[in-house]
């Protein structure tokens, strides 16, 4: 499964990360294990110092825009006092 091309000009617009201000980076292909054993890939941001992480499951959504993804840590971001 392929996940879309994105505009990478939207990699310098991710906010660090909200919990510890870390850097944040983009994986389309992130390998996952579901809860039912099987692996698959998913679109993810996640921060490069803690653990924290959001990302959507190339199954679940199969034309999940990794912009989209970005945007909803951008969000997150903002949502956080
Ligand atoms: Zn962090």
């Amino acid at each position: 499964m392929q996940v879309r091309e994105f505009d990478p000009r939207s990699l310098d617009k991710m906010l660090p990360c909200p919990f510890c201000g870390g850097e944040a980076e983009l994986d389309t292909a992130q390998d996952y294990r579901a809860i039912n054993g099987h692996f698959g890939k998913r679109v993810a941001v996640y921060c490069t110092t803690c653990d924290a992480d959001m990302g959507t499951c190339v199954e679940d959504v199969p034309d999940i825009h990794p912009n989209e993804v970005i945007e909803r840590w951008n969000k997150r971001h903002k949502d956080t006092p």
